[in-house]
């Protein structure tokens, strides 16, 4: 295995001239676009390459761990009335909606829209406390109690982020939010910023591709049912407007960040971290693309 991801990093690597580093965070313009990590852990094995050790900012990968947040609080019913489950076709920060009013139907949890109307059903006294355990149950997940927040990327995106406060701000208006943006939005940033590299995020995958069981430990750490739930809403909208391609070349529920992570769950069978931050037009992590559609053709990765 090891012989085989350093050949596919080796082969996707000169797709990275082709990609762009996010710039609308300033912060992520510092990133260095060379770096390239992969790791794939199942139950008995874990094997990586490259800058597998690399710390990054989650950014949307954080998504579905809001999504699943949401979801142990609260149960299917109260997340489904908020957030509908259908991709948008449209990319994660867009506000061109052509009905009159915004409704569920439109926005889905893998989106921005979607995952700030989630932070609001996570339980906690104040949204510093809702963060932290968003915060604990991603250290938990991924058996990794040092995550934290990266504090640069976090005010760099705090300061910038209107387009995202745009987006609460029409939550608010159409009913969907009830709580004070600013404090929703900074729980939302915080999570954006919480550092993880790409043996995190497999193990975090590993936990969704198990059913929420961690087959290292055999602890049981969420709903069988909610890994399903996750897992559906990432294979039809976890790679952005690009999740119709990335399902017929690769075929495993995954989610992409402008951080240039991908989390990739083959269910009953893997988790898949990817790290490299020159991105595609939508967003996705061009060479992390490449690794995948590889690999995936190399394991018979895809579940269709
Ligand atoms: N923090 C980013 C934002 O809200 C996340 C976007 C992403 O990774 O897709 O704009």
């Amino acid at each position: 295995m090891k012989t085989l991801l350093n050949k596919i990093l080796k082969e996707c690597r000169p797709y990275i001239k082709q990609g762009r580093l996010a710039s609308y965070i300033p912060e992520l313009l510092k990133a260095d676009k060379k770096e390239f990590g992969i790791c794939v852990v199942s139950a008995d094995s874990m094997d990586f390459a490259g800058d597998y050790d690399k710390k990054f900012t989650m950014q949307s990968v954080i998504k579905p761990l809001i999504l699943l947040m949401a979801l142990m609080d609260n149960g299917e019913e109260p997340v489904r009335q908020l957030v509908g489950v259908e991709s948008t076709g449209k990319p994660f920060d867009a506000f061109n909606y052509s009905d009159l009013a915004l409704k569920r139907e439109h926005i889905n949890p893998m989106i921005n829209t979607g995952a700030i109307a989630l932070c609001s059903l996570i339980k906690g006294i104040d949204y510093r406390k809702r963060f932290d355990r968003l915060l604990e149950l991603t250290r938990k997940l991924s058996g990794n109690p040092e995550l934290e927040v990266d504090e640069q990327v976090y005010a760099s995106e705090k300061l910038t982020g209107n387009k995202n406060r745009a987006l609460a701000y029409m939550l608010k208006a159409y009913g969907m939010l009830e709580d004070n943006v600013e404090d929703v939005l900074d729980c939302y940033f915080r999570g954006c910023s919480i550092k993880a590299s790409a043996v995190d995020l497999a193990n975090i995958a590993l936990v969704f591709a198990n059913g929420g069981i961690d087959v290292k430990t055999g602890e049981y750490m969420f709903d069988k049912k909610y890994a399903r739930y996750v897992n559906a809403v990432l294979m039809t909208c976890g790679m952005y407007d690009g999740s119709g391609e990335f399902a017929l070349n690769v075929g495993v529920p995954a989610k992409s960040g402008v951080g240039g992570g991908i989390m990739a769950v083959v269910p009953g069978r893997m988790g898949i971290g990817l790290y490299s931050p020159a991105l595609d037009s939508k967003g996705n992590s061009i060479a992390g693309i490449k690794a995948l559609e590889l690999l995936s053709r190399e394991l018979d990765l895809s579940i269709f």
